[in-house]
């Protein structure tokens, strides 16, 4: 039996086969819990990469999906489409067997999504790219660090949504989805809808956001206010593309910063390094940086790198630019820099309390390895410190998350 939710998921879609349908009011009180994550003293839930992946542009490609009346412009299916669905796995099963329109000929492999089968954020982009289409994963590289730092800002990791395309299987040379493409592919979408009944959309893209809004508007416009899908209560939400212009740049630490530095640590921390510290790192060759964004330094970091491994130290976003995607930014130029310098594995400690810190190591692709028993000083005894560890590929590699 169907939700109300689901149902209006249904009916804003277009799907006509629900003779369960209802004409009662939706759910009330549906609102993203991902806004109501906490203050952290240290934005390491922030997220990395600037700019989503490009694709190529085509001047008609702008077609609106959203009228299930409009005819295919090359209706080519080979296989026949579904028309229901009970259950997620036949939902991915069918999407793998699908062959309904050229995109699955051409294609390396399907990628019909990944994430929380039970989240209540969905995000939408707008078809796999090059590494998507190797990886059988949505948003993964640049897109993919992107899409992080999004979700970094509002709060939550990759692991607690759901994330697919409105097409599954990859356009040719990374051109958008042609009009009758994202039609045929659009069962499975409301299948997903309807499987998750979301409790919000993340619109990432104008391909995505003119399908599932059912309009021509540029984007530059849809971003100014929140949407519903149509026929739904289901708010639907097109992030502004000018988050890819938040990029970091990076120097190193010089003496003459660590004045500097010290006022961030003594703000952050409860137990802040000493200038000494600082000192001594820089002395002994630690790769000791700053972050910047214009000209605002906006945090710091060291680490070392011996013998292929290498181990964060230090990390640290000054508390008025938290929250903006800076400390994922940060960490993954860290990573760059341990690769360039032939590290394959990444160390670093941090406390349990850190939620927000373990996060976002989590997201960046860290995995807790261990547990060092009462490591750090605390306001009452000691504190236990995680030891997490990621996976550093080799230069040229695709990045491992
Ligand atoms: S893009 Fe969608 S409709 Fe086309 S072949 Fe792939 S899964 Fe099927």
């Amino acid at each position: 039996m169907l939700t109300n939710r689901q149902q209006q998921c249904l009916q804003g879609i277009g799907i006509q086969v629900w003779s369960e349908r209802r004409a009662g009011p939706g759910e009330t009180g549906d609102r993203p819990r991902f806004s109501e994550q906490p203050e952290h003293q240290i934005d390491l839930t922030q997220s990395g990469e600037t700019s989503q992946e490009k694709r190529g542009l085509s001047p008609d490609s702008n077609a609106i999906e959203g009228s299930t009346t409009s005819v295919p412009e090359n209706p080519v299916a080979e296989t026949s489409v579904p028309t229901s669905f009970d259950s997620w796995d036949s939902i991915i099963e069918a999407i793998h067997a699908c062959n309904a329109c050229e995109l699955g000929r051409n294609c390396t492999q399907k990628v019909p999504g990944v994430g929380d089968q039970q989240a209540d954020l969905l995000i939408i982009g707008e078809g796999p790219g090059h590494e998507e289409d190797i990886r059988g994963e949505p948003f993964v590289g640049r897109s993919g660090q992107l899409l992080d730092r999004m979700l970094a800002a509002i709060g939550i990791s990759r692991e607690q949504v759901y994330i697919t395309n409105i097409v599954k299987c990859r356009p040719p040379n990374n051109r958008d989805p042609k009009s009758h493409e994202a039609q045929q592919c659009r069962v499975y979408l409301e299948a997903q809808i309807e499987q998750l009944a979301p409790r919000v959309i993340l619109s990432v893209g104008r391909v995505s956001a003119h399908n599932l809004l059912n309009t021509n508007e540029p984007v530059g416009k849809l971003i100014k206010q929140m949407h519903k899908l149509p026929g739904t209560e289901i708010p639907v939400k097109v992030p502004d593309a000018a988050m890819s212009n938040s990029e970091l740049w990076f120097r190193r630490m010089t003496l003459a910063d660590i004045r500097w530095v010290m006022n961030v640590e003594r703000e952050v921390y409860q137990f802040p390094w000493t200038d000494k510290i600082f000192n001594d790192c820089i002395r002994v060759g630690y790769h000791c940086w700053l972050a910047l964004f214009q000209q605002s330094i906006v945090g710091h970091a060291v680490i070392s790198v011996t013998a292929g491994e290498s181990h964060m130290l230090n990390l640290s976003i000054a508390r008025e630019h938290q929250r903006k995607g800076y400390g994922r930014q940060f960490i993954e130029f860290l990573i760059e820099e341990a690769r360039s310098r032939e590290a394959r594995t990444m160390l670093l400690e941090v406390r349990p309390s850190n939620t927000a810190a373990i996060s976002c190591y989590n997201s960046a692709g860290f995995n807790e390895i261990g547990c060092r028993k009462d490591y750090y000083p605390a306001t009452e005894g000691r504190e236990d410190a995680l030891l997490f560890a990621r996976h550093i590929s080799p230069p040229g590699d695709v990045p491992g998350r």
